[in-house]
């Protein structure tokens, strides 16, 4: 299924579809190395006649491994918060970009953005935007608003947000990923180190990509509530995984999937709660996604108010962008 054409974001896909939506050093090689890449590789499905060997294979491109979660996190903190936004705006509107739609996703860089930008300097929190790259030519204006608060991180969230499992040419999803971190180098004046894939597109050669293009860590998979070091194949890979989940996503209560079955901010507010308040018991992580042109809206924001709010008053907290927490547990601890 092309999302594109279903105008779903990230974690849409997932509910739709029943398909879940970073470790090199920054500086090491970019992605257009001239390693040749592979060929495309296809998705082979799991079947009776599959053997163990083969079902092993299939499910090995990007598994979990080490955890990460520190034994302490900076300051002594019992948790750490991230507050991540995909500022997908109007480009998941590409198969039908015409003025009505398309002004859904305009709404979130005109409107959403500068209000989040205006709750996080209140809070005096930083965040993590994963931007496509044209969705920066589109709304230049966002960048230096974002970076003029010198405390958040921009990562990699494709080209167009296309759909990297539908692309089929390796050797182009290499070039778009390629493009897109030269984009955002240009366009932010820094190398990005993190990606999220977009609309949950991780093909069978994505983690390869990923990790060839030398990205600290990627925050597309969603096997756990806490920091990991990605195994693919059997081999720890050094990238840094820090997973998002279904239920910490906007866009499963309020985008068009939801269907209106859920439409109250009260309740999705009462779930982030819960999900944080776990995290501060098991003292590992939590990382909210959110959607501007979907959970920036009036009456959903106040939530997200009412929610940073109540995490402060936990005061053992580290609010921190995910740069910041894959390099604090990507340091070797005794
Ligand atoms: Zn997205």
């Amino acid at each position: 299924m092309e999302p594109s054409r279903r105008r779903r974001p990230c974690v849409a896909l997932v509910v739709l579809i029943g398909l879940l939506p970073g470790c090199s050093s920054p500086s090491a090689q970019p992605a257009q190395s001239s390693r040749q890449p592979p060929a495309p590789a296809a998705v082979t499905p799991i079947t009776v006649d599959s053997t163990e060997e083969q079902i092993r294979q299939a499910v090995g491109t990007a598994r979990v491994g080490r955890k990460l979660t520190p034994k302490a996190w900076p300051n002594g903190a019992r948790v750490a918060v991230c507050l991540s936004f995909d500022v997908d705006n109007e480009l998941l509107q590409r198969a039908n970009p015409l003025p009505v739609p398309l002004s859904v996703g305009e709404y979130g860089a005109t409107t959403s953005v500068p209000r989040i930008l205006e709750l996080l300097d209140r809070h005096q929190v930083p965040a993590t935007f994963f931007i496509p790259a044209m969705g920066i030519m589109l709304h230049p204006e966002m960048v230096p608003a974002i970076l003029a608060r010198r405390r958040h991180e921009i990562g990699v969230h494709g080209w167009v947000h296309e759909f990297w499992p539908g692309i089929g040419d390796t050797a182009k999803e290499q070039r778009l990923l390629a493009q897109s971190i030269e984009y955002l180098t240009k366009a932010t004046g820094k190398r990005p180190v993190g990606v999220r894939a977009p609309s949950s597109g991780f093909g069978p050669q994505t983690f390869d990509l990923i990790r060839a293009a030398g990205f600290l860590y990627d925050s597309s998979l969603l096997a756990a509530d806490e920091p990991y070091e990605i195994v693919s194949n059997g081999q720890p890979s050094g990238v840094i995984e820090l997973p998002i989940s279904e239920v910490g996503n906007d866009y499963v209560y309020y985008g068009e999937t939801a269907n209106g079955s859920l439409p109250s901010p009260d309740s999705v507010f009462e779930i982030y709660k819960a999900e944080f308040d776990l995290a501060f018991q098991e003292r590992t992580m939590f990382i909210l996604t959110q959607h501007p042109h979907v959970g920036g809206r009036r009456s959903r924001i106040v939530q997200l108010d009412r929610l940073i709010t109540y995490i402060k008053s936990k005061r053992d907290v580290w609010f921190a962008t995910m740069e910041q927490v894959a390099t604090y547990v990507k340091q070797p601890r005794s």
